[in-house]
């Protein structure tokens, strides 16, 4: 079986200023999977996954999204780039450690805020999209509260099926648990293997080994802006090939 690649990042550089965060970074992802990032903090891995949807523009390398390419290296920029950006931002979804959602819009407003500025969606479909999502990560009861009468994971569910209205090619999650007291992390994690579970392609920066175990087709354990190695979860956790991972695994256990 072919299977469709999502994802493909080439040979990724990124400098700022003085400091080199990646270095050279491959990371393919195909369509389905889930890959959790590891690493040390300062390792690059936000910047790698600001970098997969062009938030933050590598200074080489090459980034392909369902088959559209962006060169980093090339010097060519203009209209059609610009709008090759566009497009690979709106199939990658991104769901950040804090501050995700708008305040002053309920959370069904807040699901249904993109679908209808960026993907133009009459507001009657977006509306009927969104209360769906909304109940898919058990809140359908919340559609007119505002986000500050909600809890840390609640907000974080609202922000996942946000994510989900624009209908990514993947998301990726930055930390989206880190935040929250275990209680509350625990049902974000929950959403998040519900939508493994349904095939959604994943990207997840997460420090939840457990979580990681479970849901992850495969780890990519990075230190010093490198993707030091890349394993099935049982090898990785069980007996990573690098003594770097293995000394960050000794100080998560
Ligand atoms: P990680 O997610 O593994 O903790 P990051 O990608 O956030 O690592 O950061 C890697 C390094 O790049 C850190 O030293 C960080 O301070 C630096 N860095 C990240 N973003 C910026 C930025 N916008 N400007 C300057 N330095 C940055």
């Amino acid at each position: 079986m072919t299977r469709t690649v999502a994802i493909d990042a080439r040979g990724l550089h990124k400098r700022f200023g003085e400091l080199e965060v990646l270095r050279s970074v491959d990371l393919t992802v195909h369509s389905g999977e889930v890959v959790v990032i590891m690493g040390p903090s300062g390792s690059g891995k936000t910047t790698l996954l600001r970098c997969l949807n062009l938030l933050e523009e590598p200074d080489a390398g090459s980034v392909t999204v369902h088959g559209r390419t962006v060169d980093c290296s090339s010097a060519r920029h203009g209209r059609a780039r610009n709008r090759l950006i566009r497009d690979i931002r709106t199939r990658t979804a991104m769901v950040f450690q804090h501050l995700n959602l708008f305040p002053h819009m309920t959370a069904l407003e807040n699901v249904i805020e993109g679908p209808i500025s960026v993907r133009r969606l009459p507001r009657s479909y977006a509306v009927e999209a969104g209360e769906r999502l909304l109940a898919h990560v058990g809140l359908a009861d919340k559609r007119d509260e505002y986000p500050a009468r909600l809890s840390g994971g609640q907000k974080q569910r609202v922000a996942i099926a946000r994510a989900l209205a624009m209908e990514p090619e993947v998301i990726l999650f930055d930390e989206p648990t880190s935040a929250l007291d275990p209680e509350l992390g625990a049902e974000v994690l929950q959403t998040m293997k519900d939508l493994a579970a349904y095939g959604m392609t994943m990207v997840i920066i997460t420090h939840e080994i457990a979580f990681a175990r479970e849901v992850a087709d495969r780890v990519a354990f990075m230190d010093a802006g490198y993707i030091l190695e890349e394993q099935r979860p049982n090898v990785f956790f069980n007996n990573p090939a690098t003594p770097r991972a293995r000394a960050f695994l000794r100080l998560m256990a």
